[in-house]
C-alpha cells in the first residue's frame, strides 16, 4: 500500500524568494525562506534524496500545484518583458499569417509600454491573459497566455486571435534559464497575430457594429437578399464586397460578431446560420459557408409572418460543391 502522506504530497515547483522574485527548485537554496505566490504563506525547498526536489508549504494549503505554477510563471514572465521593454530590447518574431497567408516578421516589443500581471477584458469569461504588454494608450499589443491543463480555452484563443495582438502560448512546463524574455519566447508558441497587410487595408470595414449594420442595410433595400464569395483585396483574404462597402469576414470574426448555429455537412464544408428580428416584425437570417477554405456570406429578409425555414439537401455534401453554391442554394429558395 501507499504511504497515504506520500501520494497526498503536492510537488511544487516554484515559490517566490525572499525578494519575492520567482524561484524554481532548480535555484532553491536549502535554508532560505520562500512564499507561496498564491496564499503567500511560508514554504520550504525540499532538498532530500528521497523524493524528487520541490517545494511545499510549511502548513497544508489548499494550493494546487498547476495554479502555484500559473502564478509563479506569470510573475516570471511579467518580470522579464518590464526588464526588456525598459532595456529597448528588440524580440523579432516569423509567423505565418492566418489571415493573409503571408510569412511576416515583426518585433513583439516594438511600441510596448506598460505591463499588466493578469489582464481581464471586459464582458466575459476567458477574456484573460496571464501577461499583457500594452501601449502608452492602453491598447493590449502582446498577450501571453501560459498553458495547462485548464487554460487557456477556446474561447479565450478564439477571443484573442480576433484581437489586433500578439498572442503567444507558453506551456507551463517550461523552465526559463536565466533572465530572458526572447530566449523565454522561443520556449513558446505565437498563435495569433495581427496581419501587417490588413492594417494598411484602410477602407474595409472590421468592427463588429459596423459590420451588423452594413449586412442589416443591404437587406434593407430591394430585392431584400444579398450573397456573395469572400474574395482577396490587396493580399488581405475573406473580404466580402457589398455595393459600396467592403466587410472583413474570416470565420473567427463571423463567431465573434454575428454567431449562430454551426451546420457540418460534410468534412471541411459547414454553413452557420443566425436569425435576426428584422424591426418591421419580419426576420433576417444569416448565412456563412466555409468549404475547405473558401467562404461566402449570404442575407435574406422575410416579411412579418413569413417563417424561414433553410433547407438543405444532400447535393451539398459532395466535394465539388462551392461555398457560394450553398449561400445562393439558401437564399433563393
Ligand atoms: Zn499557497
Ligand atoms: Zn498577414
Amino acid at each position: 500500500m501507499d504511504k497515504p502522506l506520500a501520494s497526498k504530497l503536492i510537488l511544487y515547483r516554484w515559490a517566490l524568494d525572499e525578494m519575492g522574485f520567482p524561484a524554481q527548485i532548480s535555484q532553491a537554496v536549502r535554508g532560505r525562506h520562500y512564499t507561496c505566490p498564491l496564499c503567500h504563506s511560508p514554504m520550504i525547498a525540499r532538498l532530500g534524496e528521497e523524493l524528487q526536489h520541490h517545494f511545499s508549504h510549511e502548513q497544508e494549503t489548499g494550493c494546487t500545484s498547476e495554479a502555484v505554477t500559473r502564478a509563479a510563471l506569470g510573475r516570471w514572465i511579467t518580470l522579464q518583458l518590464r526588464d526588456a521593454v525598459q532595456k529597448h530590447q528588440v524580440a523579432k518574431v516569423e509567423w505565418t499569417c492566418a489571415r493573409c497567408g503571408k510569412s511576416h516578421s515583426a518585433d513583439v516589443l516594438a511600441g510596448g509600454g506598460p505591463v499588466h500581471e493578469g489582464y481581464q477584458w471586459g464582458g466575459g469569461a476567458g477574456r484573460f491573459a496571464d501577461v499583457a504588454l500594452l501601449d502608452t494608450a492602453g491598447n493590449v499589443l502582446m498577450a501571453i497566455l501560459i498553458q495547462d491543463d485548464t487554460m487557456p480555452t477556446r474561447e479565450t484563443l478564439d477571443f484573442l486571435r480576433g484581437k489586433d495582438a500578439f498572442t503567444v502560448v507558453v506551456p507551463a512546463s517550461v523552465t526559463p534559464a536565466g533572465s530572458d524574455f526572447r530566449a523565454l519566447l522561443t520556449m513558446g508558441e505565437i498563435v495569433g497575430a495581427a496581419c501587417p497587410v490588413l492594417k494598411q487595408v484602410t477602407n474595409i470595414i472590421r468592427e463588429g457594429d459596423a459590420i451588423r449594420q452594413a449586412l442589416r442595410d443591404v437587406v434593407s433595400r430591394w430585392p431584400g437578399y444579398f450573397y456573395g464569395a469572400l474574395e482577396s483585396v490587396d493580399g488581405l483574404s475573406n473580404v466580402l464586397k457589398l455595393d459600396n462597402a467592403a466587410l472583413w469576414l474570416p470565420p473567427e470574426q463571423w463567431r465573434e460578431f454575428i454567431g449562430g448555429t454551426r451546420n457540418p455537412l460534410a468534412p471541411g464544408i459547414q454553413v452557420t446560420m443566425k436569425e435576426w428580428p428584422h424591426h418591421d416584425g419580419g426576420t433576417i437570417m444569416l448565412y456563412y459557408a466555409s468549404v475547405r477554405d473558401t467562404g461566402a456570406v449570404g442575407v435574406k429578409r422575410y416579411g412579418p409572418g413569413q417563417v424561414p425555414t433553410p433547407y438543405i439537401d444532400h447535393r451539398f455534401r459532395n466535394r465539388n460543391v462551392t461555398a457560394l453554391d450553398i449561400i445562393y442554394y439558401l437564399v433563393m429558395q
